[in-house]
């Protein structure tokens, strides 16, 4: 049997499992609540749901709510449905906001023990006063100060005796120390601001770091699953769990997940939506996840992908093609053919008797022989492809020319024999005869042509909007702009093109979400916008990757 050979996270886990450091795996996603997901957190719920149904554990979804100037309820709703969505759902649900009175306790508990001090310096000497990579911090003027007295001024900060930003709350460690993060770190900040759960109970909020840490011991976490530049952060994570005495997790670090031609981070996403770039935070060029589902991505290509982008300890970046191949690879195995045109140009059968309409059989899913077939009416008026036509073309072309035959997807090869022409001389209707003998899957004729192209029957087709969706930046990186530019001057004004199109009336009666491949196009789902007599289709991917092509 093959053997998958495991990961650096897999190898830790096994090793502490072994040792009996552990008896188990509880792992956690911790998203701060202050923007909707993106493709970069799918990769680390994969990983983190993932690592906890592989060794029978558990993962829990904790929000990291400390920061309440920026998170709202309606990123909390949402980040719930995504993970949902993405197939995951958590053992249990908490909030950092939840453990604000166990960590005050715990700060006291430093205090008393002398490793914690209320600062006076304002934030902005702190800054100063902490030194820099080449130079040693300078110890604070307030860090002599009684256990008593710090206890005092902590309890008063507390009860709202202090303006904002006048005292901190700092671990007292190491002023010179080579990792900046234990330069005697902030613990607490003075802020009157209203957090989302809650309420005006606190003017005091706990940062980050002393949040984090604490948070996975009170749940259990036996390993806590974070991106590289946490990395600096991990011997202030180990100090506060060894000085406060509590479970100690596992901090393991990997490199976040990046993808060319995306801006990820919450900030630039916010200032898309906010200054109207896009559509809102789930318009499908957005990399958000629920961008994606809207765009008709499937949450198994999504888990796929990130599955096989892997788990590395240094910062790489992955071509976006390998996620667009994902949900290409997933959706030819599952979705339904449908024939549509969007560039229409007539097709008349002259052999064909008038008001005829025969019902043809075609293929659903040639991927997958269960998904059956249908019955697609065919007349003698039809639309193809502007594209699948040329009045002359080279030898190589294997469409429609005249003078030469194609096939019609379930249909009958057609013979072109003349052309109607516009006053300005543009073709506007081509003129075939069919062969009786040649039809699908019964054809007796014993000829063959190259090429095959689809079609709708005019009177039969259902018109539709269709957006054509397309990258929304040129280049690899965005998030770098050159010197005085910015992302804005990367977008790209052909992210979407809206036209309308026909198809073939199955899809009359399409739902919300359904995703199918338009034959020979590429695939589609129905977008919300549709009303019940204008479908609407996003495009998903087109059948292969054209891009610069
Ligand atoms: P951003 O600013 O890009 O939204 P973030 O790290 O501030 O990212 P959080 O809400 O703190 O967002 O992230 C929740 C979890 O998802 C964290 O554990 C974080 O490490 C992880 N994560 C965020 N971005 C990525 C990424 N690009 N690849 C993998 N994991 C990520
Ligand atoms: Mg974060
Ligand atoms: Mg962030």
């Amino acid at each position: 049997a093959k053997r998958e050979s495991k990961n650096f996270i897999q190898q830790a886990i096994d090793a502490d499992l072994a040792s009996g450091r552990y008896s188990g795996v509880l792992t956690r996603f911790p998203p701060e609540p202050n923007g909707y997901l993106h493709i970069g957190h799918a990769k680390s719920i994969c990983l983190n749901f993932g690592l906890a149904k592989e060794y029978g554990g558990s993962c829990n979804l904790r929000f990291d709510d400390t920061n309440p100037t920026k998170e709202e309820t309606e990123y909390v709703d949402s980040i719930m449905e995504d993970i949902r969505w993405l197939g995951f759902e958590w053992d249990s649900l908490h909030y950092a906001s939840d453990y604000f009175e166990q960590l005050y306790q715990w700060a006291e508990k430093l205090i008393a023990q002398g490793h914690a001090y209320v600062c006076d310096l304002t934030a902005e000497q702190t800054r100063e006063y902490r030194g820099t990579l080449t130079e040693p911090g300078r110890n604070s003027p307030f860090r002599d100060r009684t256990a008593e007295e710090n206890l005092d001024l902590f309890r008063q900060m507390r009860a709202g005796e202090f303006p904002d930003g006048s005292r901190s709350l700092r671990a007292k460690i190491d002023m010179a120390s080579p990792n900046m993060n234990l330069r005697d770190p902030v613990m607490y900040r003075i802020l009157r601001a209203t957090h989302h759960r809650t309420g005006d109970d606190w003017c005091i909020y706990p940062t980050y770091d002393w949040t984090h840490g604490q948070s996975d011991s009170l749940e259990g976490i036996t390993f806590s699953i974070c991106t590289l530049e946490f990395e600096n952060h991990r011997p202030l994570y180990d100090w506060y769990c060894q000085k406060l005495g509590i479970h100690h997790p596992r901090q393991i670090e990997f490199a976040k997940l990046k993808l060319t031609t995306l801006l990820m981070g919450k900030r630039h996403m916010l200032r898309m939506v906010k200054e109207g770039y896009v559509d809102g935070w789930d318009d499908p060029r957005m990399p958000t996840i629920c961008g994606y589902r809207r765009r008709g991505y499937t949450p198994e290509s999504i888990r796929r992908f990130c599955a096989e982008a892997g788990i590395a300890k240094f910062n790489s970046t992955i071509d976006i093609i390998r996620l667009e191949n994902a949900v290409r690879e997933h959706l030819n195995a599952v979705a339904p053919r449908r024939m549509a045109v969007l560039d229409p140009i007539k097709l008349t059968i002259t052999n064909w008797p008038e008001g005829k309409v025969e019902m043809t059989e075609a293929v659903n899913n040639p991927e997958e022989p269960a998904a059956g077939k249908r019955k697609v009416p065919l007349s003698g008026h039809l639309l193809i492809e502007q594209d699948d036509f040329r009045e002359e073309a080279p030898r190589k072309f294997f469409r429609l020319k005249k003078g030469g035959a194609v096939r019609l997807r379930a249909g009958y090869i057609v013979d072109c024999h003349d052309v109607v022409k516009d006053d300005q001389g543009n073709v506007v209707e081509i003129l075939c005869t069919y062969d009786p003998e040649t039809r699908s899957g019964q054809d007796t004729s014993g000829r063959k042509v190259k090429g095959t192209i689809h079609w709708v029957s005019a009177e039969h087709a259902v018109r539709v909007d269709v957006r054509l969706y397309d990258r929304l930046f040129t280049v690899e990186n965005p998030g770098a702009p050159e010197e005085g530019k910015t992302f804005v001057d990367y977008l790209n004004p052909d992210s979407l093109k809206v036209i309308s199109g026909f198809v073939e009336p199955a899809l009359a009666e399409a739902s919300v979400g359904e995703r199918v491949q338009f034959e020979r196009l590429g695939y589609y789902v129905v977008d919300r916008d549709s009303t019940e007599d204008r479908r609407v289709f996003n495009r998903i991917v087109s059948l292969r990757d054209t891009w610069g092509k």
